[in-house]
């Protein structure tokens, strides 16, 4: 061990020399002949010329060491069904698939949509994809048809994977009829339909040549084994649409070998996981945290993984640490929203169990508030609690610790330092001038070429990568559209999205710093702060507050006493500026299925517009109870 400092340095300063050390963390079967062509910015193709697979790399190169060893832990407290993989089942499981997929056509380069619930077969199909070199793309299950069937037109898939139904929450989800209404939807839909039957749904419609059933082919294709298709680095691995939160999503395209270096290295150097130790990632195979940390780098990393389906408070808040206590999981992963969720329960569900094994916990996707994260520290003692930041874009973290390099004292309300391999900047967002001063607040982005395992581009639009990404500056810079500050110690703070920003007569406040101000008050579970068009000052700003204790909701006086108190809070801690014109105390906040606050849906309900589109909403009745709340009180 070095310093991080040192080691960030060197992955700056000598990029190839860095990347093509970490290369060493997989197997290729053809050495690459150049690690970084960036000769046609700002497009980066790593490692060229060389020949790997993901499945290879996740499945096959275990074999000879860790056979017997679990690979794949299923536990469902929906259905309550429990499952385990060892490295050669999986083997034999992710072979067989592939089998089924190839005869039913799909071939390397061949779309496949996966639209499945958090069941083992789905990752055996993912792998089995990359094994057949064909691209897979993960529409998370629960999409309603409309936007299962953009997808399919953008990727125009050979074959569509899907089971009769998800369940969520104690209640069936159908799947299987609303596939039938994306693909009458979609202009390009595919031939064929895969469908699990898991049973849950009694006479599940069937299409007659269209539709296969997988367990009857999977009987027909039993101790299959289908040779491993070897990729050259740069050809595509899988597209997967950014969660839309803010607009039309974007096909974000990985490639192989840049993707499979990044994630080794981020196991080794971010995740510390050893081989032969159990992660925990609570999320789902439709989002990037998914792909990345429940499928692919646990496996590349030849460590165990949970794959988990359902809440993580049914039956109780204790679930996810009785897992935890069950299989000794070493390196957990889920996001901020689902512990704001945990912190409306009682603290005790987390005490019933040994957490003791659980070294760190990863949390990413959303702004980690700084009394939430004391508050999950302190319920998991033994437990070192880390924010990440980064996009479905970049694959792995943009920011945060690295402490399979250097432990580094965490500082509340930050997730830290750049990531190896990333060039980060803060710039104005009007004139792209560099910001260096200390906590001086700016756009984030990175100088190109982006470090191996980011998007290549965008799905069949490479034009639309340029446009979106690289031209919002004068010079070609990666904006993530995020906006935040930069202390003296090179530790970032993100303040928000930078189409949240909030003008209160002509000063810019970033939703964040407003939201974490208000969740340091005691009764406050979550957040949501918004800028409200306002004639006199631009913009004003508007907070929408869930207390801990729902018996705070009742009463006319107690919701106004919470919002007073809430108010001051503000501008006791940021100044009058900053201080809510409004403040409402409502039940539930509008979120995207990935956890996401809709801030922008909040902002168009008050200000009497449209929301826009909600497809991917998770809870419609909670932008309801926010327009009955400005109603109540306008
Ligand atoms: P779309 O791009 O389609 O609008 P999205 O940006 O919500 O969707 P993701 O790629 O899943 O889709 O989310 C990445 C965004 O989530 C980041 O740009 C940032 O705004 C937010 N984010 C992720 N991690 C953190 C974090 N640790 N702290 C603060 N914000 C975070
Ligand atoms: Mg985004």
């Amino acid at each position: 061990m070095g310093s991080y400092l040192d080691f960030y340095r060197r992955s700056i300063e000598a990029p190839e020399a860095f990347w093509a050390e970490q290369a060493r963390l997989i197997d290729w079967e053809r050495p690459f002949d150049a690690v970084l062509d960036a000769s046609r910015p700002p497009f980066a193709r790593w490692f060229v010329g060389g020949r790997t697979n993901l499945c290879h790399n996740a499945v096959d190169r275990h074999l000879a060491t860790r056979a017997d060893q679990p690979a794949l832990v299923f536990e469902s407290t929906e259905t309550d069904q429990r499952r385990q993989y060892t490295y050669a089942q999986l083997h034999a499981e992710v072979n067989r698939t592939a089998a089924m997929l190839r005869s039913l056509g799909v071939k390397r380069g061949d779309r496949v949509i996966v639209y499945m619930p958090m069941v083992p077969e789905a990752v055996f199909v993912l792998l089995a994809c990359a094994r057949l070199g064909a691209i897979h793309s993960v529409v998370f299950g629960g999409f309603a048809a409309h936007s299962l069937a953009m997808r399919i037109d953008d990727a125009k898939p050979v074959l569509l994977v899907t089971a009769d139904a998800g369940m969520r929450a104690g209640r069936v989800v159908p799947y299987k009829p609303l596939v039938d209404e994306a693909l009458t939807l979609a202009k390009h839909p595919p031939a064929r339909v895969l469908v699990l039957d898991r049973g849950l749904v009694p006479n599940s419609p069937v299409t007659p040549e269209r539709d296969v059933d997988f367990a009857t082919l999977g009987r027909e294709h039993e101790g299959a084994r289908v040779p491993v298709e070897w990729m050259e680095s740069s050809e595509p691995s899988y597209i997967l649409y950014t969660s839309g939160t803010t607009g039309k999503p974007k096909g974000v395209q990985r490639d192989t070998g840049g993707y499979a270096v990044a994630l080794a290295s981020s196991m080794r150097h971010i995740y510390t996981g050893q081989p032969g130790e159990v992660m925990f990632t609570a999320s789902d195979i439709g989002w990037v945290v998914g792909h990345s940390y429940i499928v692919y780098g646990p496996l590349l990393n030849g460590m165990t993984t949970v794959l988990y389906e359902g809440l993580p408070i049914r039956p109780d808040a204790a679930v996810w640490w009785r897992l935890i206590e069950q299989y000794r999981v070493s390196v957990m992963f889920t996001s901020p929203t689902a512990i704001r969720i945990l912190k409306k329960q009682d603290a005790a569900f987390l005490k019933r169990h040994d957490t003791s094994s659980l070294r760190y916990l990863f949390l990413a996707g959303e702004p980690l508030d700084a009394p939430t994260h004391a508050w999950i520290s302190d319920a998991l003692p033994s437990t070192q609690v880390l924010d990440n930041y980064w996009q479905t874009e970049t694959g792995w973290p943009i920011l945060g610790p690295v402490p399979g390099v250097e432990p580094r004292k965490r500082k509340l309300g930050s997730p830290g330092a750049a990531i190896y391999g990333y060039r980060v900047k803060l710039v104005d967002g009007l004139s792209g001038e560099e910001v260096t001063a200390a906590n001086q607040k700016g756009v984030l982005v990175i100088q190109p070429p982006l470090p191996p395992g980011c998007l290549s581009t965008v799905w069949g639009d490479d034009a639309r990568f340029v446009s979106t990404y690289f031209s919002s500056f004068d010079t070609p810079l990666y904006n993530t559209f995020d906006w935040a500050t930069r202390d003296a110690d090179g530790d970032y703070f993100i303040l928000g999205r930078t189409d949240d920003v909030i003008n209160v007569a002509g000063h810019r406040l970033g939703t964040r710093e407003i939201e974490e101000a208000i969740s340091g008050h005691p009764a406050i579970a979550e957040v949501a702060v918004v800028g409200v068009k306002d004639e006199l000052k631009g913009q004003v700003v508007m907070a929408f507050a869930v207390p801990k204790d729902p018996a705070r909701l009742q009463r006319e006086e107690d919701r106004d006493a919470l919002s007073r108190e809430v108010m001051d809070t503000v501008g006791r801690t940021l100044g009058a500026v900053a201080r809510p014109a409004a403040v409402y105390v409502v039940a539930n906040l509008p979120k995207t299925r990935s956890g996401k606050l809709l801030r922008r849906s909040i902002q168009a309900v008050a200000e009497d517009r449209e929301p826009g589109d909600l497809t991917t909403i998770e809870d419609p009745g909670a932008l309801e109870g926010i327009q009955a709340a400005l109603k109540a009180r306008p």
